[in-house]
């Protein structure tokens, strides 16, 4: 199938650029903010307040609005959460956008636990490229950050993974000093057993800021993982995102550094994010959104929508304002938006 399977879209030719000349390309779409695990530096144990089942846009919502995107220019879609796989029905939209024949990169983000048991379905959607959040290689740890005792069904989604051929698997590792860091050996080791991704993430304090004291950032945990090996770069490719890649001589897998915080990849960002509720967001760090579930359930035309779009990615900020040296508090939750 074509985005202009949708074929009463009749969309300008004006492609999704912002004032300072950046092309966007990816959307990142949030299915739902429910989630299977309660993760400390994503969701604050309980607090927060689950969206209403209404004010969730609809699978047949997103999928309207993922063809006016993709019409737009976009050409990778990924689908996060909250955690994705908890939502009813997940496959089935994932094998939809699968179809779409202008995609040419479709994606998930999971923390596994599910994963295994759709890794069939999931296949069949043509995806190839997964995102598995792993934080710690120890069972008793993995339940104190993730308030979950999954650990051995998230190994074995990663395993079953990697049996079915998936590739890359990138194992997202959120690194706090105090809690993970004593792992980063343990996790830079895996590359030499598995031909994984192994992606240290800086912590971004959205929502709350409780954790700002435990961030760690790329330089000082690429010079931890030094001692095992030295680290040649990697050469990017056209799906690559803003890790900067690495790689152990002789190793199967990757070590890529995402520096939301110690160096920040706004001037090359080519990312929009659709919320669970609805809503466009143009930069993760930042507070503004742009409501596209009222007019699309007001009747707006998919024209008028491209326009809300398309003004709304001009105005997209140039930067965020987080660096190692300016501390701060990002509003809202990352379990919404998607990471
Ligand atoms: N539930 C899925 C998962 O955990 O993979 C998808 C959604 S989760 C919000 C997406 C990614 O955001 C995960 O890799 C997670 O580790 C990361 N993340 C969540 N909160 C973060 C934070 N405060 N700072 C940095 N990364 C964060
Ligand atoms: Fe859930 Fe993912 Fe947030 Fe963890 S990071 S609480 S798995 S949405």
């Amino acid at each position: 199938m074509t985005a202009s399977g949708a074929d009463t879209i009749k969309l300008p030719e004006i492609k999704l650029v912002d004032k300072y000349n950046r092309r966007l390309d990816y959307l990142r779409i949030s299915v739902t903010d429910r989630c299977n695990m309660q993760c400390i530096y994503c969701m604050t144990h309980g607090k927060i307040q689950k969206l209403p089942g209404r004010e969730i846009l609809s699978y047949e919502e997103i999928f309207r609005l993922a063809l006016i995107f993709i019409k737009l220019g976009i050409s990778k879609i990924r689908v996060t959460g909250g955690e994705p796989l908890v939502r009813k029905g997940v496959c089935d939209f994932l094998i939809k956008l699968g179809r779409l024949e202008e995609l040419s990169d479709l994606s998930i983000t999971t923390n596994g636990i599910l994963l295994k048991e759709k890794i069939g379905k999931i296949k069949s959607a043509g995806i190839k490229r997964l995102n598995i959040s792993l934080d710690t290689l120890k069972k008793d740890k993995f339940k104190k950050i993730t308030g979950s005792d999954a650990f051995n069904e998230v190994w074995s989604s990663i395993m079953a993974a990697h049996d079915s051929g998936f590739y890359p698997i990138k194992l997202n590792v959120v690194v706090l000093r105090g809690i993970n860091d004593d792992e980063l050996l343990d996790f830079a080791g895996l590359t030499f057993s598995y031909p994984f991704h192994i992606r240290f993430i800086e912590y971004m304090p959205i929502g709350t800021s409780h954790l700002t004291s435990r961030q760690l950032f790329a330089p000082e945990i690429k010079n931890i993982i030094s001692s095992i090996g030295h680290l040649n770069p990697v050469q990017r490719n056209r799906f690559d995102g803003p890790a900067q890649r690495f790689k152990f001589e002789n190793a199967k897998g990757e070590i890529g550094f995402i520096r939301p915080i110690s160096e920040h990849f706004c001037s090359s960002c080519n990312r929009l994010r659709l919320t669970a509720s609805g809503n466009l967001k143009t930069c993760l760090l930042s507070d503004t959104e742009t409501d596209l579930k009222t007019p699309l359930r007001n009747g707006c035309s998919d024209d008028k929508l491209a326009e809300i779009i398309l003004r709304t990615v001009y105005d997209k900020p140039f930067e965020h304002p987080l660096s190692s040296n300016c501390a701060g508090i990002i509003p809202g939750h990352m379990s919404k938006i998607g990471g």
